[in-house]
């Protein structure tokens, strides 16, 4: 039973992951919620066919930066969010992967709290575990990597990183950049510079699970000299020994291996 009916009078929201890109990627809960959605407020990144599955009547509110349009800002769409709700509707906050992971879910949830408006989050399928997938390779192994990090490309410029880079570079851990593809030379500029092998194996993966999927294997020596533009978006950066194990690994480190499934 979905919790929006011991307070419909009220309003209700669910954050809800829609996962990586592949529409059939959607928890069966967060299905059930799509189903009896009065009000969509959803991401550039969340599959538009997912819209597919609402109720005739249900309200779309696109709020990502899509087809050139405006994008709105996190504080409008919060107000849009507690309006919704406050007017009574059940409200879907669609966003892309795990709303919990680099989806500012934090702030909308802030905000339902100040506002007394009772939310649910429903958990998707994130960018790191989707592209670990499609390239065949684990996130964690017995024998090379005892810790995965989800780390954000947003901080990466090298005078200015809240990251801590010797921390990181010598975590042998698998290191998970999202939104990383702008910042990949400084990226790995500062892991080199923190004692990173050059040799350390990496892979680009973007668009997982989408017909356009690309998958790149290289090295962090190589990867200084990768730009955005050959790569595209949405991309992650996927860095550690476990790379080796991916898809196609045999193959590094020739540069650019670009592999499309
Ligand atoms: N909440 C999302 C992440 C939002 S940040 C999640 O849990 O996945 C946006 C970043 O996610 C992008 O810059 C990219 O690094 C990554 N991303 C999202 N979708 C992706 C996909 N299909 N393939 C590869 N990376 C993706």
């Amino acid at each position: 039973m979905l919790a929006a009916n011991t307070s419909a009078a009220k309003g209700f929201v669910w954050l809800l992951g829609a996962g990586p890109g592949a529409a059939d990627l959607i928890t069966l809960r967060g299905l059930r919620v799509l189903q009896a959605a009065e009000a969509v407020v959803y991401d550039e990144l969340a599959n538009d066919e997912l819209l597919k599955h609402c109720p005739v009547g249900c309200a779309f509110h696109a709020v990502g930066k899509r087809a050139g349009h405006h994008s709105a800002t996190q504080a409008e769409i919060n107000a849009l969010l507690v309006s919704l709700a406050g007017a009574g509707r059940k409200v879907v906050r669609l966003k892309g992967g795990d709303p919990l992971v680099f989806g500012r879910a934090g702030e909308e949830i802030e905000a339902l709290r100040t506002a007394g408006l009772p939310f649910e989050i429903v958990p998707g399928v994130t960018a790191a575990t989707a592209s670990a997938a499609v390239a065949g390779l684990p996130l964690t192994h017995r024998d090379f990597s005892s810790a995965v990090v989800f780390v954000t490309g947003h901080q990466c410029a090298a005078n200015t990183s809240a990251l801590d880079w010797g921390a990181l570079a010598k975590l042998r851990a698998t290191l998970c950049f999202y939104m990383g593809v702008r910042r990949l030379p400084e990226i790995a500029h500062n892991l080199l510079a923190h004692g990173m092998p050059a040799g350390m194996p990496l892979a680009l993966i973007c668009e997982a699970t989408l017909p356009t999927q690309r998958i790149v294997l290289t090295t962090l020596g190589e990867a200084e000299k990768i730009s955005a533009d050959q790569i595209g978006q949405p991309a992650l950066v996927v860095i550690g020994e476990v790379v080796r194990l991916a898809d196609f690994a045999k193959e590094i480190p020739t540069l650019h291996t670009q592999v499309t499934k």
